[in-house]
């Protein structure tokens, strides 16, 4: 087997070189915003748990109640034996808060992209999608064997012009996008992007992953834009639900469909009950505090406006490096003052755009935020 460990040695040299080597830090997340690494204590700016419900007493009690009731796996897919009763009532729960017939409750957000594009497009198909979009609808993409075209980023007049042009040439087509990108917080404009796909008859499919629990009092970002049509609201429990899983809002029918052919659900075994559980103590607590849900936000603002910035349309805040390994250096800097902000790098965002990607929870304090944006300033300005 030498020529796999040259392989892997030699692919693993050339990431170091270029500052993408990767590693894992063991970390206690101590709260949803303090966590220990190598001994240190370091306030996170990292962390997607948006409001801090992965440690609510709530949330917790409410998983390990489950785990007594049910135990700790679900034994099985959901369609064999593994639907645990805590599994429809959250279904339920979803729908209700998106405002869609139904739900689906997947795995992972990745699980349910995977699931949920070759379910719905195939050969003969066409995908567009923004080049932003998170690497896991262009995993389903792939996984669909549909022609799969990028769209510039936002760009809804390039949107109608690929769909004026190919429309009439292929079968089905599919438009997915992020409703806030992942690593620019900035939001889709799903207003023009459902009217064009309804215009041409062509599926809208919107990522939520960053919009549930922070956005329109909770409900997400195709909530900000209401009266526009998405058929297909997915996104994932496992940021400001604080818990993990994924899901898929849609018609009756869409669920259906996915239930017995999305081959992620199918073939892959059902959600632990304990995270169904804690998904419904956290929907709960969302829906009773929007003031809660509104917090991130406000914090990045703050961060926005005290560093000049344009204002944050999301908890997610960007602050661009370049090169990766200043980006790496830059959160070195943070973290010799106490503050983890963790560098992201190529391929997960683009050459040439490394970047500290900061994330705003509810737990932070305006004094803490203050804080972050006064050490980060000297970087800006380098
Ligand atoms: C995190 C993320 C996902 C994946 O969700 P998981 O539940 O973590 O698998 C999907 N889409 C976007 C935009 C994300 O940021």
């Amino acid at each position: 087997m030498l020529s796999l460990e040259s392989f892997a040695a030699e692919r693993l040299a050339g990431l170091e070189a270029r500052g993408q080597r990767r590693g894992l830090e063991a970390t206690h997340r101590a709260d949803g915003v303090w966590v220990e690494r190598g001994g240190e204590r370091l306030l996170s700016f990292s962390c997607n748990d948006y409001l801090g419900l992965s440690h609510h007493p709530r949330v917790k009690a409410a998983a390990m109640a489950a785990v007594e009731t049910y135990g700790a796996g679900s034994g099985a897919s959901r369609l064999v034996t593994g639907d645990t009763p805590l599994m429809g009532q959250l279904e339920a729960r979803l729908a209700a808060w998106k405002g869609t017939e139904d739900a689906c409750v997947f795995g992972s957000g990745y699980l349910a992209n995977a699931g949920i594009i070759p379910t719905l497009v195939g050969p003969g198909d066409l995908i567009v999608i923004d080049e932003l979009a998170h690497a896991c609808l262009w995993a389903g993409s792939k996984l669909s064997g549909a022609e799969t075209t990028r769209l510039r980023h936002n760009d809804v007049e390039h949107l109608d012009d690929i769909l004026t042009e190919r429309r009439g040439s292929v079968r089905r087509v599919l438009v997915a996008t992020d409703g806030v990108f992942s690593m620019d917080g900035d939001l889709a404009p799903l207003d023009r992007l459902a009217e064009i796909c309804a215009a041409h008859d062509a599926w809208l499919l919107s990522d939520d992953a960053h919009g549930l629990g922070v956005l329109a009092e909770g409900h997400g970002s195709a909530a900000l834009f209401p009266g526009a049509a998405i058929p297909l609201q997915m996104g994932t429990l496992s940021k400001a639900v604080g818990g993990y899983g994924g899901y898929l809002c849609a018609s009756r029918a869409v669920i259906g469909l996915m239930r017995s052919r999305a081959r992620t659900f199918v073939y892959s075994t059902g959600l632990p009950p304990a995270s169904a559980a804690a998904a419904i103590a956290a929907l709960d607590i969302i829906a009773e505090d929007p003031s809660l849900c509104a917090r991130p936000l406000a914090r990045a603002r703050q961060f926005t406006a005290a560093l000049g910035l344009p204002q944050a349309q999301s908890p997610i805040v960007p602050v661009i490096i370049g090169d990766s390994h200043a980006a790496l250096a830059a959160s070195r800097r943070l973290r010799e003052q106490g503050l983890l902000v963790v560098a992201i790098r190529p391929p997960t965002v683009a050459e040439g755009t490394a970047r500290l990607r900061i994330a705003f929870s509810a737990l932070h304090s305006e004094a803490e935020v203050a804080r972050l944006a006064e050490a980060v300033r000297p970087l800006l300005a380098a």
